[in-house]
């Protein structure tokens, strides 16, 4: 079966996609926790924080800025909003491909649960 993220991204299997450019993807999330709940993802298949390396730099960089702009687009940006990468089992990790969950439309709490 391989990684869901990117069958996804192979169009394998099906999704809501918001936004899209050469580095990324973004698409709404299935159970979504707030009003706005999307999954941004790079194109290339990086499993989590912990493998990152130097060379994941422009990866990373890109996956942030596409972020920004899917939150720009949601109309996020004058309220606020939260970024949210879990790592790990403790973090409660699902999907072994790196996402960033853009979650807004609500107040968030602090600490996070
Ligand atoms: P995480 O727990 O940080 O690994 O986040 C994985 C997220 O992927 C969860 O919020 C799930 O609801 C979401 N998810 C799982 N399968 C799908 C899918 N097929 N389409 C969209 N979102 C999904
Ligand atoms: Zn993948």
């Amino acid at each position: 079966m391989g990684c869901l993220f990117c069958n996804i991204l192979e169009r394998k299997v099906p999704a809501t996609v918001v936004y899209e450019d050469d580095h990324a993807l973004a698409f709404r999330d299935i159970r979504p926790v707030a009003p706005t709940h999307v999954l941004v993802i790079p194109k290339k298949h990086v499993a989590a924080i912990h493998d990152l390396e130097p060379a994941h730099a422009e990866t990373m960089g890109n996956l942030l800025i596409a972020a920004r702009r899917v939150a720009d687009q949601e109309g996020l940006t004058k309220d606020g909003y939260r970024l949210v990468i879990n790592d790990g089992d403790a973090a409660g990790q699902t999907v072994h491909h790196i996402h960033v969950h853009v979650l807004g439309g609500r107040q968030m709490t602090w600490p996070p649960g």
